[in-house]
C-alpha cells in the first residue's frame, strides 16, 4: 500500500510538507551559528 506521497521531516521523520520541517529547520539553523561560533566538537 502505497500512500500518496507523504513526506517526512529527514530530520525527525515527522510527518511534514517540507523535507525538513519548521522545528528542524530551525534548530538547524541555530546549530549551524553554533559550530561557526564554537566549532569544538565534530560530529560526522
Ligand atoms: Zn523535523
Amino acid at each position: 500500500m502505497a500512500e500518496a506521497k507523504k513526506q517526512l521531516c529527514m530530520i525527525c521523520a515527522k510527518p511534514s510538507t517540507k523535507t525538513i520541517c519548521a522545528a528542524c529547520s530551525e534548530r538547524l539553523r541555530g546549530e549551524a551559528l553554533n559550530k561557526k561560533k564554537k566549532e569544538e566538537k565534530r560530529k560526522e
